[in-house]
């Protein structure tokens, strides 16, 4: 049977779409061209899931039937008051599509996990606007790549590759047509590689960027080293930026999550605004999982706004630190979960994570995670690109569609199906 070509790889925000996959037996015998963790995700994902259908009756998980559980699952959601819907991110924008009616039709809240991620990016583009750009702009013109707060040698692996310094565009013939600069904490794999490394001290990035924008005003930095960067290397990145034909600048965890959070983010828009009075610079948020990006596009065009969506006045309400996921559940006040493609007790803060011990929760997820472990009702569904297809967004914001390469398992549905159903559930047990 020949390889299917153009497959999307469904792990990181990467969402390579250039695999070639062979199936022989329903089972997925080679994968070309996907890095070590993208063919690990893609030949070997079905056989970590745990296909059974467990629901908690006097303490304990039992095994049960399709129908069992959701009925379950639609009267806990059903007689919650003000349940949390969370996850999203490894889904199909399909899925999420149909998570939202759920979340208006119970009055609930709806949280994806960029809000303990890129979320203060998205509060800081929201404050200052936002110069974005796609990977194929950075790939066939960019001639300066920084990474700020990010390692994607590790992380993403081929982005390195496939987009930008080592990729080969229209405009660029690869590394030497480039240069990489990277600001970090340490010396990351990807800083070894680096023309320039800029060491920051932890928590001091806003200030590094502001002494960055100073010196491309050619304002006189009255310091020796700002944040544990010497003024010198400070100025010569400046240079560096100003001459260059076609920057872009990526950021990753290591610049939304230090204390100052959206306010780094807002900062560093605000350099690449700067710099584009003098020459050509775009800005992208290094996404982690498949589809976060997908989750605030449709969470955005559903209700206009990209995450922790509150419908519990009948209309959705949006503001983080007061309706989004972690401050909800660190504060006790939602009374019911539903955990969709994502494992927010093992990625959590603990005292956070321990607030779904002390609600009944359901999990729909094709792996046995520690959250489905304390659920009260677990659903396995079809992994998407590989037993489903579905739509998903690249980091970028490009929608691709992740090809079915297999089918599941006798019994195991994509999980769109399975939020369906229970929609259709909890619908009429609220209209009794
Ligand atoms: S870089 Fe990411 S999307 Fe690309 S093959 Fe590797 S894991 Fe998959």
């Amino acid at each position: 049977m020949p390889a299917i070509r153009g497959v999307v790889c469904t792990f990181c925000g990467c969402t390579c779409d250039d695999l070639e996959v062979s199936v022989e037996g329903n089972q997925v015998k080679a994968v070309k061209y996907a890095c070590a963790i993208g063919m690990e995700k893609m030949s070997k994902c079905v056989e970590e899931r745990d296909p059974r259908i467990l629901v908690r009756s006097n303490g304990q998980l039992r095994e049960a039937g399709l129908e069992e559980a959701l009925d379950r699952a639609a009267e806990i959601l059903a007689n919650s008051k003000y349940p949390l819907l969370y996850g999203w991110s490894n889904t199909s924008c399909e899925a999420i599509k149909v998570g939202i009616e759920l979340a208006e039709e119970l009055g609930g809240v709806i949280d994806n996990t960029s809000c303990v991620c890129h979320g203060p990016g998205i509060e800081a583009a929201q404050e200052v606007g936002i110069v974005e750009g796609t990977l194929g702009q950075a790939r066939h013109r960019a001639d300066l790549i920084v990474y700020w707060g990010c390692n994607p040698l590790q992380a993403h692996m081929r982005h390195l590759a496939r987009y930008t310094v080592m990729s080969s565009g229209l405009f660029r013939a690869g590394r030497k047509d480039r240069k990489l600069v990277v600001v970090d904490v340490r010396k990351t794999s990807t800083a070894k590689l680096a023309n320039m490394f800029l060491q920051v001290k932890p928590g001091m990035d806003y200030e590094l960027i502001q002494a960055i924008r100073m010196a491309i005003q050619d304002e006189e930095i009255e310091a020796d080293e700002v944040a544990g960067v010497p003024v010198e290397q400070i100025e010569e990145l400046a240079d560096l930026m100003v001459s260059c034909e076609f920057g872009f600048l990526f950021f990753g965890l290591g610049l939304t999550q230090p204390s100052a959070k959206n306010e780094n983010i807002a900062a560093a828009i605000s350099l690449i605004q700067d710099l584009n009075l003098k020459t050509k610079w775009l800005l992208l948020p290094m996404r982690g999982h498949h589809n976060v990006t997908g989750a605030n596009k449709v969470t955005l065009w559903e209700t206009g706004y990209p995450f922790a969506v509150d419908f519990s006045h009948g209309y959705p309400r949006y503001n983080p630190g007061e309706t989004s996921s972690v401050d909800l559940l660190t504060r006790r006040e939602v009374d019911a979960a539903l955990i969709v493609a994502s494992d927010p007790v093992a990625h959590m803060p603990a005292q956070t994570a321990k607030a779904f011990t002390e609600i009944p929760m359901v999990v729909v997820d094709p792996l046995m995670t520690a959250s489905a472990l304390l659920a009260d009702v677990r659903m396995p569904a079809a992994f998407v690109g590989v037993e489903t297809e579905g739509t998903i967004y690249r980091m970028d914001g490009v929608p691709l569609r992740a090809k079915k390469l297999v089918e599941p398992p006798e019994g195991i549905l994509p999980d769109k199906v399975i939020l369906a159903r229970l929609l259709e559930r909890v619908r009429k047990l609220r209209r009794r």
